[in-house]
């Protein structure tokens, strides 16, 4: 079995990460569709350059945090580029502030955006997932959801909990020939670290053993080796893209 002739789900795939991964798949699957919260003009630059790459490709507006809304956009995909082998959570969002000050909205949203949302996606694709006894699923966490980071108590724990979403549909879909298996990222150039204050940046920096930001297509590579034939043997695990961070 292998990831030839399937379909491949990218969450938040209009820019950063995301995109970097949906690119990567495109050498892989014949079939990309990238979800994207509201940034259009993103969205179409990708499927511009997934179409470049041979691949028949399809964005859709959907926020992942409403339930009803995936279940209509993973129909979509299903409907347009059939059913979903691979899919890829990757749709994330930060609102930072230190826990004494952090309103209940704002933890309430993070949480609902990168755990509800990914819970959301996996249970929408479940089924497709199942079919042809091949399939894939990778969740994109973060380093902070593995050793904590100051301001980021709604970020760390919806990251932490990914991490028990992940084993736990590992552990269901191993029988069946899916693999589930979290990338977490550390300190990677994109517009969600660029918009860091330049001291909060200079410290992080500071964190990391390789001395660098990590480039979105670094954790593309493991996304998509974790998605390949290569890797029917490897689930339930977590991969750090992080430069040594956190060890
Ligand atoms: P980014 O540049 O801010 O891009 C976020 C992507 O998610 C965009 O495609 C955005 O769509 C989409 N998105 C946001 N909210 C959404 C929602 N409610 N529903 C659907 N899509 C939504 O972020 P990034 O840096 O590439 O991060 C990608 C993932 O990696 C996130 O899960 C993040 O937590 C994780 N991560 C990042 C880093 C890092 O250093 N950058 C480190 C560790 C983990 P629009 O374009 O329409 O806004």
């Amino acid at each position: 079995m292998s990831e030839i002739g399937r379909t491949a789900l990218v969450t938040g795939g209009s820019r950063g990460i995301g995109k970097a991964i949906a690119l990567e798949l495109a050498g892989r699957f014949p079939r990309v569709a990238i979800f994207y919260a509201g940034r259009e003009d993103a969205a179409r630059e990708t499927v511009e350059e997934l179409e470049q790459k041979g691949v028949n490709a399809l964005a859709l507006k959907c926020d992942v945090s409403d339930e009803r809304a995936v279940k209509e956009a993973v129909a979509r995909v299903r409907e347009t580029l059939g059913p979903v082998g691979a899919l890829v959570s990757n749709a994330g969002i930060t609102r930072d502030g230190l826990t004494l000050r952090m309103g209940g909205e704002d933890f309430a949203r993070v949480v609902a955006v990168n755990l509800a949302g990914a819970f959301h996606v996996a249970q929408a694709c479940y089924r497709d997932l199942l079919r042809g006894g091949w399939g894939r699923v990778v969740f994109v966490g973060s380093v902070s959801g593995l050793m904590g980071n100051p301001g980021q108590a709604n970020y760390a724990a919806s990251k932490a909990g990914l991490v028990g979403l992940t084993k736990t549909l590992a552990r269901e879909l191993a029988p069946r020939g899916v693999t589930v298996n979290l990338v977490a990222p550390g300190f990677i150039d994109t517009e969600m670290t660029r918009a860091m204050n330049p001291e909060t940046l200079g410290k992080a920096l500071q964190a990391v053993p390789a001395g660098r930001a990590g480039r979105a297509e670094e954790v593309a590579k493991a996304v998509g080796f974790l998605c390949s034939g290569d890797a029917d043997y490897i689930t339930g695990c977590v991969l750090q893209v992080d430069g040594g961070m956190y060890m």
